[in-house]
């Protein structure tokens, strides 16, 4: 097991890029490359060399310098086998359950349909780090394109196996529109008052809000809190179940 040096590139409008660097060496992958040109100039600037790329799903805001950056490096794209037909240029196809080795750390790999098809989520529990693409964001999760949302609180479900030090790196910067949803449905949360008024202070100094806590996330985001009673009570929905209570929230996320 080793350790990861985790490095933020942001792109387009809102989208975030990991470089993962093995500690011991020069070797990096990436995560959703976007564009090609912001990862490739990160790699000249750092003397690294790039090694694999890993895809959480198909968007185009996670895929799209695939082709660019294999056709620069001869890299490894690795990526989810349910969408094995829409990851340009795959080579490693992973599943539920998977163990994948980057280097001397290991990645736990989860199917977690509902945003599409096909879409896999990387815990790297050495490194405390969770690449979770569009399934989980701070304080959101993401929009139900295609799946059905029993099915995507099923994917949000399987992140509460890991510990509350993991940092959640999602690849959206939704984190201030994510908060008024959030404060919207439950005022009077005190650790969402507290997360929200953070993440407006970043925002305002232009600072990234992601990754985010998942110990934070449990307390404050109501999505990961579907079967929690008061945030069930809340949204006046004492007793049901918690998929129903999910399926709500998302519902009226949709049309927030
Ligand atoms: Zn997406
Ligand atoms: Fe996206």
């Amino acid at each position: 097991m080793s350790t990861l040096e985790i490095h933020q590139i942001p792109t387009r409008s809102d989208n975030y890029v990991y470089l993962l660097r093995e500690s011991s060496s020069e070797n990096a992958a990436v995560v959703d490359p976007s564009d090609s040109a912001p990862v490739l100039n990160t790699i000249e600037m750092f003397g690294w060399n790039l090694t694999h790329i890993l895809a959480t799903h198909h968007h185009d805001d996670h895929v799209g310098g695939i082709p660019e950056i294999k056709k620069a490096t001869n890299c490894t794209v690795v990526g989810p086998k349910a969408d094995r037909d829409r990851i340009p240029m795959i080579d490693v196809e992973l599943a539920d359950d998977d163990t994948f080795m980057l280097y001397e750390a290991e990645a736990k790999v989860w199917d977690v349909p509902g945003h599409t098809a096909g879409h896999i989520a990387y815990w790297f529990a050495e490194s405390r780090a969770l690449f979770c693409g569009d399934t989980l964001f701070a304080l959101g999760c993401g929009r139900v394109f295609e799946g059905t949302l029993p099915q995507m609180y099923d994917s949000i479900s399987k992140f509460k196996k890991v510990p509350d030090d993991t940092w959640v790196y999602c690849a959206h910067e939704y984190t201030m529109g994510n908060a008024k949803f959030a404060l919207s449905l439950d005022p009077d949360n005190r650790d969402l008052r507290a997360y929200a008024k953070q993440i407006t202070a970043r925002r305002e100094a232009g600072v990234s809000t992601v990754p985010s806590l998942m110990g934070v996330e449990r307390r404050t985001n109501p999505f990961l809190r579907a079967d929690d009673p008061q945030m069930a009570a809340v949204i006046g929905m004492e007793g049901k179940p918690p998929v129903e209570v999910f399926a709500e929230i998302r519902t009226r996320k949709d049309n927030f």
